[in-house]
């Protein structure tokens, strides 16, 4: 039997055999102690990396995102960030009941959010009708895999300058987005005051994110992750993988892109399939299948190759690149759409 291979997304990703040795050797102690030299290690390493004076290591992406919100908000702020955005889609609606605060949408342009419409919601009087701007957030990577332009991101940041609002940047994928850009992560970084990112997804750790920002802010956001219970004891087991997520892992991202594009072309080359080969910016594949496909017929297909997908949703269809998807793999792949879409 042929291996399985899991276009799902980029958080299936095993963690690498170096990541498993790494974890077996770790040397640990209790970080909630602030003992644990592999957990400080990687929050230090992560620090300079992302430009930020101080980082945090946090369960996960979500947990990261709304510890930030948390953290620079008070209850019944308003945060200002665009309606396709992670954390209004796909985050349980942790902000009302975590952080307390109101959630703002502007209407984003394919995951850009324009400045002047930032601006107009910005409140700063002292109307007492009025819940105050607590935070404005961008998201870079975009999770519909796209990349934010620098200037776009700027020309936030300078709007939340001028209104001394903070700026926390979902950079979940911000490595992607710094290779696609070929600039490093921290001209991205610039433009926000916080930032998560995962060191899991197509940095292949099994576990954890980082949460980064200035000292003062990520001392108060690790009391609040110990109030989340977010305090992990001998974690050096899992940041132990995430240094190699870090150091090695970011080398590999380039090829996933590469491949990205690779199952693109090859899929826009299939009759009746419709690829913008101008939205691969990263290691995501978005697609549009003919209206008559059976989609039925497609995922039985997929399955009995050993393929795992998500199924098409209005006809659209995303496929995701990493590690564990070389071209052969691929090759299989962009055959069994191509004998489904010739029958
Ligand atoms: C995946 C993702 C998250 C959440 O990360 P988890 O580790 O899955 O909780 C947040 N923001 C964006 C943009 C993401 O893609």
């Amino acid at each position: 039997m042929s291996t399985v291979i899991d276009l799902r997304s980029d958080t299936v990703t095993h963690p690498t055999p170096a990541m498993r040795q790494a974890m077996a050797n770790a040397i640990v102690g209790d970080d909630v102690y602030g003992d644990d030299p592999t957990v400080r290690e990687l929050e230090t390493l992560a620090a300079r990396l992302l430009g930020k004076e101080a980082a945090l290591f946090v369960p996960s992406g979500n947990f990261g995102n709304q510890l930030a919100l948390f953290t620079h908000c008070q209850r019944g702020d308003e945060v200002i960030l665009g309606d396709d955005c992670h954390i209004v889609w796909h985050e349980t609606g942790g902000a009302a009941v975590i952080a307390g605060v109101q959630l703002r949408t502007i209407a984003s342009a394919n995951g850009v959010l324009p400045a002047p419409e930032v601006k107009k919601r910005i409140r700063d009087g002292e109307d007492i009708h009025w819940p105050r701007t607590g935070l404005i957030c961008l998201e870079n990577a975009h999770s519909n895999g796209r990349v934010i332009p620098l200037a776009d991101m700027a020309a936030v940041w300078d709007v939340a300058q001028q209104h001394s609002v903070p700026v926390h940047l979902d950079g979940a994928r911000v490595f992607n987005a710094a290779v696609h850009l070929g600039c490093d992560v921290r001209d991205i970084t610039r433009y926000s005051d916080t930032v998560m990112c995962c060191l899991s997804k197509g940095l292949a750790a099994p576990v954890g994110s980082i949460l980064a920002g200035p000292a003062a802010f990520i001392a108060r956001a690790r009391k609040n992750r110990k109030l989340l219970g977010g305090g992990l004891r001998q974690a050096g087991v899992l940041a132990a993988p995430g240094l190699l997520a870090l150091t090695d892992m970011v080398a590999h991202l380039p090829e996933d892109h590469a491949n990205a594009r690779y199952l693109a072309e090859q899929l826009a080359a299939l009759p009746g399939v419709e690829v913008n080969l101008d939205d691969v910016h990263i290691n995501m594949v978005w697609f549009r299948l003919p209206a008559t496909l059976d989609s039925g017929r497609l995922m039985a297909a997929l399955a009995a190759a050993n393929i795992k997908a998500n199924g098409p949703e209005g006809g659209l269809m995303r496929l995701v690149t990493h590690w564990q998807v070389g071209r052969s793999e691929l090759d299989r792949v962009i055959a069994v759409f191509a004998s489904v879409l010739a029958a």
